[in-house]
């Protein structure tokens, strides 16, 4: 029986930050294992043939305004300022994603656009963040208008795509995500900052790996580990359905395709996302050059089909976030609390749509509750 004092399983961001610390401050030897045949878990990147860092699992930005987030993960990398101004297609124009003050003039004509947004000033004030569902249930007609026209031409068919099921039926805070904003500043975030790894994602995590009490073993799945290694701490990232052989029954998660395409041309559409909330059977589209600027003859779009969750047959992206799906966690949740030494992180483990500045505070506050 091989013996080490930490196993982390799952080399992307939670895994990394965990097994980091463990080495760098508690200087113990962690063995990290992933099933992938790469690190960076979902953050991974890698460089396509024709030069262009492309991201394997869609279009990652980190964003924060949390100061000790971000000087932990500079440690790790310098980085490219980035501020995401996606644009979603709709009827046949580029309209301003979220939904802000500009987007109103690029599909109103000027008149009815100052009116709403006179209307939008009156009621909510400048710099302010409007959930679609909010506006969509206002008295006033012109909001309720807005918030129809919104709802319908952004929300509506996009969620469909990606959720499977239509709006209503999804947690509010995942729409909210994207709200209306007040302002005639475009952008995604509004976070102090946003940036991507200036080498890139891989990079960022190969970095956070590089010390001499981690060793990682990639395409080693948990199981085959199991009985052959012991440990006095167990970090699992993965699915706890699956830690836990799915005995009460799968946690159901959303999936996607990406179709990762070159184009022999050297920009393919404005901006680095397009969303489509129409009817086109995928949700977006990226291009991925723009993320660090490269210069290239050529370009690398990928395209983003949402799809059903089967185990075995593709990966888990997005816990579904409802009342009955977090009972199911909390019972699964409730039997790794009796196992002394085993901890559950990540959005798998934890069961929630984070982003990576919630992955990396909820794997530090993690090591720091060790
Ligand atoms: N959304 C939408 N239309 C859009 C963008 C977002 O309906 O053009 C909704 C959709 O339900 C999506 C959610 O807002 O799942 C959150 O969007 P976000 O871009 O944060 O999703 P992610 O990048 O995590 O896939």
């Amino acid at each position: 029986m091989e013996k080490i004092k930490n196993v982390v399983v799952g080399a992307g961001l939670s895994g990394a930050v965990l097994a980091e610390r463990l080495a760098s401050q508690l200087k113990e030897e962690v063995l990290v294992i992933d099933s992938r045949d790469h690190i960076a878990g979902m953050m991974y990147d890698f460089k396509h043939s024709c030069g262009i860092t492309v991201h394997r699992y869609g279009p990652h930005i980190f964003h924060t305004s949390n100061q000790k987030i971000w000087d932990y993960l500079s440690q790790f990398t310098a980085w490219h300022p980035f501020c995401l101004k996606p644009l979603a297609r709709i009827e046949d124009k580029y309209v301003s994603l979220p939904f802000n003050l500009n987007s109103l003039r690029q599909v109103f004509p000027e008149e009815l656009a100052q009116h709403l947004e006179n209307k939008l000033v009156e009621k909510y004030g400048h710099g302010t963040k409007v959930p679609v569902m909010k506006l969509r249930g206002e008295t006033d007609p012109d909001l309720q208008f807005l918030g129809g026209y919104v709802y319908e031409k952004i929300f509506e068919k996009y969620t469909l795509k990606q959720w499977g099921v239509s709006p209503e039926k999804i947690a509010p805070g995942v729409m909210a995500r994207v709200p209306i904003l007040v302002s005639r500043k475009d952008g995604y975030f509004q976070d102090t900052y946003q940036a991507i790894p200036a080498k890139g994602y891989t990079k960022l995590v190969e970095n956070m790996l590089h010390h001499p009490l981690i060793t990682v073993r990639l395409q080693t799945p948990f199981s085959t580990i199991k009985n052959t290694v012991q440990y006095d701490r167990l970090f699992y990232a993965g699915s706890i359905d699956a830690f836990f052989d799915y005995k009460y029954g799968e946690l159901p998660y959303r999936s996607l395709r990406f179709q990762i395409e070159q184009k022999e041309t050297e920009y393919y559409q404005p901006a680095v996302v397009v969303n489509y909330p129409n009817d086109v059977d995928f949700t977006r589209i990226c291009e991925h050059k723009y993320f660090l600027d490269e210069k290239t003859p050529h370009t690398v779009i990928s395209v983003e089909f949402p799809q059903a969750f089967k185990r075995g047959e593709n990966d888990p992206y997005y816990p579904i976030e409802n009342p009955q799906n977090a009972a199911l966690y909390a019972r699964y949740l409730a039997d790794a609390q009796k196992l002394p030494g085993v901890y559950f992180l990540g959005r798998l483990g934890a069961y929630q749509y984070y982003s990576m500045e919630q992955t990396a505070a909820a794997a530090l506050a993690l090591f720091e509750s060790l």
